[in-house]
């Protein structure tokens, strides 16, 4: 008989966790609180261990078609603006690691999954949000309410995947909200068409600077530079449930006028990059202590994924990665064996660690980036003498889920 699960949220996690259990023969319905089903926000990276996955997936011909393949890394000084290392991608990642590098707008990496999750015979519910769930001995009982009332359903397995302000975790795990973390991120997308020469890219570039830094890449197969500056700020009082409406508050002059004063004393081609932005959008960012345990990610029946089990800083450019890591693995669990509450533990414990690892890489990372004094000096240092040993990753890019 064909076993089926509810997933709710249909953002990336969501929508992944779909196409892969669809097309392992599961009946997959997808509950996302929007009305439609689409992706706000601007670029992201895909290291060649979530590209792996997509290949797999036979997805290939689809990244190829939407997504930017940048040739090389480059860290800068936000400051003097000097190259302090350049770390090869394409064609050596590749070979490095069997599977590309890509920057990808954030839209199309959804509408590849969503597009190719009912075409497995996944189910969407836009409009429906899930308020509860509850293991009963042998399935999972899910809440759901939509305008037209309230229902309640059943399944072999619940996945929530309700991002980084998930309530229903705050339900299952009863550990409280996310925690402001005191960094923001701007955001914005600029046309190459529009820039002068000098100004286009193709390639990732992070510009590291004191308590802050830029990052711009190339999306939508190149056309657009995806533009994010990341700050650091204390916001007495400000508490993560405020910080959800935080950024709809924000008015674009009020951005510009913040990230002014974080980057001044920046390099003059940094100035000129941000000056080319006519709007910004701000995301204030919130995180949890790295997972501590097999349970954080498994209640009995219900899976949790994605930012609502592992929210991360994005200085390993790897949310949206570890949300498609999880999806396949608890894919594959489910596929080894009839037993679901058995292939759900054991997801559990092959996802737990590697998310915690990634969480914990991110937040050091940002500690690096945003280096002031001595330990500025040192990176710089040790970016200019061994700057391709460091920046690669083996460990987060060689990994393989099966
Ligand atoms: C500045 C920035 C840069 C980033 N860069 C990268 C990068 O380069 N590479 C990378 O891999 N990741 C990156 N990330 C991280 C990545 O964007 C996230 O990890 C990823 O999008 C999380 O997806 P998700 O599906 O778990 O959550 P979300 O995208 O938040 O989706 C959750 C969905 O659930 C819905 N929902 C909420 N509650 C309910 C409910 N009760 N019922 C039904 N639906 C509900 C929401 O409407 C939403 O659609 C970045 C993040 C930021 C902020």
């Amino acid at each position: 008989m064909t076993k089926n699960v509810l997933i709710a949220g249909g953002g990336i996690a969501g929508t992944a966790t779909s196409f892969a259990l669809a097309r392992a023969g599961w009946q997959a319905h997808v509950f996302e609180r929007a009305s439609e089903f689409s992706e706000v926000g601007a670029g992201v990276q895909l290291g060649p261990n979530v590209t792996r996955i997509l290949q797999a997936w036979g997805l290939q011909t689809a990244l190829q078609d939407v997504a930017a393949f940048p040739t090389q890394l480059q860290a800068r000084s936000a400051l003097s603006g000097d190259v302090l290392a350049t770390l090869s991608l394409g064609v050596d990642m590749q070979r490095r690691y069997g599977a590309p590098y890509v920057t990808i707008h954030r839209a199309d990496l959804h509408q590849m999954l969503y597009g190719a999750a009912l075409a497995a015979g996944a189910q969407v519910h836009p409009g429906a949000v899930v308020t509860a769930l509850q293991n009963t001995a042998e399935q999972v009982e899910v809440q759901v309410s939509q305008a037209d009332g309230n229902t309640t359903h059943t399944a072999d397995v619940a996945v929530v995947a309700d991002g980084v302000w998930s309530q229903l975790r705050q339900q299952l795990l009863v550990d409280g909200s996310v925690q402001p973390t005191g960094h923001l991120a701007y955001r914005t997308l600029l046309r190459q068409a529009d820039l002068p020469v000098h100004m286009r890219s193709q390639d990732v570039t992070v510009w590291m600077g004191p308590y802050a830094h830029v990052v711009h890449y190339p999306v939508r197969g190149g056309a657009w530079l995806n533009l994010v500056a990341l700050t650091e700020g204390q916001m007495p009082g400000v508490t993560a449930d405020d910080l959800q409406s935080w950024n709809a508050q924000q008015t674009p002059e009020q951005a510009e006028h913040d990230l002014k004063a974080a980057l001044r004393g920046a390099c003059a081609p940094l100035q000129e990059l941000m000056a080319a932005a006519s709007s910004w959008r701000a995301w204030p960012l919130c995180g949890r202590t790295p997972m501590q345990g097999a349970h954080q990610h498994v209640q009995g029946r219900v899976a949790l994924l994605g930012d609502a089990a592992h929210p991360m800083l994005p200085y390993l450019a790897q949310g949206a990665g570890m949300a498609i890591e999880d999806a396949a693995v608890l894919a594959q669990q489910l596929a080894v064996t009839l037993n679901v509450p058995q292939a759900l533990q054991a997801f559990a414990a092959q996802r737990w660690q590697r998310n915690a690892q990634v969480q914990r890489g991110a937040i050091r990372n940002g500690q690096v980036f945003h280096a002031r004094g001595l330990m500025r000096w040192g990176r710089d240092l040790g970016l200019r003498l061994a700057g391709p040993m460091l920046m690669d990753q083996p460990w987060l890019y060689g990994h393989h889920v099966n």
